[in-house]
C-alpha cells in the first residue's frame, strides 16, 4: 500500500512538473494549471458570443470607461501577459435580470442588468470589475477547470477532455468561469479565490482612481438587500463578517497606491 501510495504520488507531482504549478502575481500563492489561457480564452469567447447583450443601453458607456481604468490598473501586475491590452477587451451590458457579473480570459466583461440596483455609481462597479478582473489575472477560472476537470474525467483523461471539448467536459469549463449557475448549478469560488479577487480587486480600484472603501461598503449593503432574496451573485460570493473584516486589513495597502482619477 505504502508503495503505490508513493508511486501516485510520483505520478501527480510529474503531472504537476509537466503541467505546470504557476504563481498568483501579488498575492504569490502557488496554484496547479492545466489548461492553458488561451484554451480558457476560446471557450470564454464562444459562451460570450451566445449570451444576449443590450448594446444600446446608455450604461453600457460607464461599464466600458470604469473597466479600461480597471484593466490598466491590473496590467501593471501581469508579467505573463494574461490580460490583453485594453483596446482588445468587450463589454456588454447582459439582459439578465438576475444581480450577476464577469470577467472573462481573453477580455470579456459582462454586467448584467439585474446588478445595476445594487451598484450604479463609478466606485461601485469599480468594486465588482476589479474583482472580477483580478479572478481572470489570477487564473483562477483555469484552476477551478482543472479541479473540475480532474474530479469528472481523472487526472490520466485530463489532457484528451481539454483537446477535445465535448459535451460531457462542458460543464467543467463552464463552472470555472462561474457561469454554472447558468447550468443550473451553484458553485462558489473557493474562499482562496475570493479572498485573492477581493485583495486585488481593491489595489486596482484604488490605483485606477476610485475609492476603495466602496468595497466593504457595497458588500455590507448587497449582503443586507439579498438577506431576503439571495441573487445568484451573492450566493456564489458570500459577503460574511470574514469578507468585511479582510477588506478593511487591506484598505492601507491599497490607499497608497491610489491615485487621482484619470480624465475618462
Ligand atoms: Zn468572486
Amino acid at each position: 500500500m505504502p508503495k503505490l501510495k508513493l508511486s501516485l504520488q510520483l505520478f501527480l507531482g510529474s503531472l504537476v512538473f509537466l503541467t505546470g504549478c504557476e504563481t498568483v502575481p501579488v498575492t504569490g500563492r502557488s496554484q496547479l494549471i492545466m489548461v492553458s489561457n488561451s484554451q480558457v480564452a476560446s471557450m470564454a469567447a464562444g459562451e460570450f458570443s451566445k449570451m444576449s447583450k443590450l448594446p444600446n443601453d446608455p450604461r453600457l458607456e460607464q461599464i466600458r470607461r470604469v473597466g479600461l481604468k480597471i484593466v490598466m490598473a491590473a496590467r501593471r501586475d501581469d508579467p505573463h501577459g494574461l490580460l490583453p491590452p485594453a483596446n482588445q477587451w468587450e463589454f456588454a451590458v447582459i439582459n439578465d435580470k438576475s444581480p450577476n457579473a464577469f470577467a472573462m480570459p481573453g477580455g470579456k466583461i459582462g454586467f448584467n442588468v439585474g446588478m445595476f440596483p445594487y451598484a450604479s455609481t463609478d466606485d461601485d462597479i469599480a468594486v465588482i470589475l476589479g474583482h472580477e478582473v483580478a479572478h481572470v489575472l489570477s487564473q483562477h477560472s483555469s484552476e477551478r477547470i482543472s479541479q473540475a476537470l480532474l474530479m469528472q474525467v481523472g487526472a490520466v483523461a485530463v489532457d484528451e477532455a481539454t483537446k477535445n471539448q465535448s459535451a460531457r467536459t462542458r460543464q467543467a469549463w463552464l463552472t470555472g468561469f462561474g457561469l454554472g449557475a447558468q447550468l443550473g448549478v451553484l458553485l462558489p469560488f473557493s474562499r482562496s479565490h475570493e479572498s485573492e479577487a477581493d485583495h486585488l480587486g481593491l489595489i486596482f480600484m484604488s490605483r485606477a482612481g476610485y475609492h476603495p472603501e466602496a468595497a466593504p461598503l457595497f458588500w455590507q449593503r448587497f449582503s443586507a438587500a439579498s438577506a431576503t432574496k439571495p441573487p445568484e451573485f451573492f450566493s456564489t460570493h458570500p459577503a460574511d463578517e470574514t469578507r468585511i473584516r479582510q477588506l478593511q486589513v487591506w484598505m492601507n495597502e491599497a490607499k497608497a497606491q491610489s491615485k487621482p482619477a484619470l480624465k475618462p
